[in-house]
């Protein structure tokens, strides 16, 4: 299988790798050379543009940051020049209608597209273990799944085009509320003179368990593969979990529904993101409380 693989960065990059990995052939493009180099070095052959990626591509995933780099790359690359038979399926975290927007002039064009967003961060990136939330015609899906399996370790049809985005929002509002609370908790436990690596010990087997906690520790220590041993570099920046709650508090005022410790984890990480924490891994919003600057 031939593969274009559009954005490498920190979770593109593993994912790519993965792909090649799996002995797939992976045209490579990122508009930062440096992350085109790199995955030449994990086995990809690196390419200088887009439209050179999707030539002959059997399947075409991308993993840009955000809705606009979305739209601006299907609208204007990837929908007008790629071969008709390529699947497109789409792994950035983005709004549910530029999902069902890009998904609908997809089909328009004659395409089978995908929604599906990813979770596990850069490890299970790494690691080809990410959970993958769809959103497809169901038709479509086993050959989304065969795409994926390379970098996925368990794979969902969330439902029709833009379920996988709700499913991945809907996720993120309950990492960015929880990853606020274990800090809180640590900064607390702190103060309270316990040490917060036994904290961390005590309630990954308590009741306050999970994946914030015992997975991503924003302490430095318990859990080697957290971002929290790296002095907070690389992982999921701050400004993408902000970008993720806005986008959870975006689709909660037009459906109506009632978000409040959404909304309040979104105003937090905009007041980390504004001291200085943007390009942090979000989980070094543990220094902001315990009162310490980014
Ligand atoms: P990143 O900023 O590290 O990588 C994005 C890459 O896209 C960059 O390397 C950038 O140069 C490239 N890019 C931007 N526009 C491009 C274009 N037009 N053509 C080619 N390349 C382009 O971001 P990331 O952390 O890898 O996240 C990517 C997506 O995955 C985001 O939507 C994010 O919300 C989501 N996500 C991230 C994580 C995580 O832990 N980092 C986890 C789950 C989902």
């Amino acid at each position: 299988m031939r593969i274009a693989f559009i954005g490498l960065g920190n979770m593109g990059g593993g994912m790519a790798a993965n792909q090649a990995k799996a002995g797939r052939e992976v045209m490579a493009f990122d508009l930062s050379p440096m992350a085109t180099a790199k995955a030449v070095t994990n086995g990809c052959a690196g390419v200088d543009s887009i439209a050179e990626a999707i030539v002959g591509a059997d399947a075409i995933v991308t993993m840009l940051p955000a809705g606009p780099h979305v739209r601006q790359v299907y609208a204007e690359q990837i929908l007008p020049h790629a071969p008709k038979s390529a699947i497109l399926v789409d792994s950035s975290t983005i709004d549910v209608e530029s999902a069902r927007a890009v998904a609908a002039q997809a089909k328009a064009a004659g395409f089978r597209f995908a929604d599906a967003p990813v979770s596990g961060g850069t490890a299970a990136a790494d690691a080809g273990t990410l959970a993958f939330m769809v959103g497809c015609d169901e038709a479509d899906f086993a050959a989304v799944e065969d795409v994926i399996a390379p970098m996925s370790r368990v794979t969902f049809r969330a439902g029709d085009h833009g379920a996988g985005q709700a499913a991945k929002i809907c996720n993120n509002m309950v990492l960015g509320i929880s990853m606020i609370g274990v800090c809180e908790a640590l900064a607390l436990a702190e103060k309270l003179g316990l040490d917060p690596v036994k904290f961390h010990e005590i309630s990954s087997q308590s009741s306050g368990q999970c994946w914030s906690l015992t997975t991503y520790c924003p302490w430095p220590g318990p859990v080697p593969t957290a971002p929290s041993n790296r002095n907070y570099e690389g992982g999921f920046s701050t400004a993408m979990m902000l970008k993720d709650l806005k986008l959870a508090q975006d689709a909660a005022a037009k459906a109506g529904a009632s978000t409040p410790l959404g909304a309040s984890a979104e105003g937090l990480y905009a007041l980390f993101n504004g001291l200085g924490g943007s390009g942090k891994d979000f989980s070094a919003i543990l220094e902001m409380l315990r009162g310490k600057a980014p």
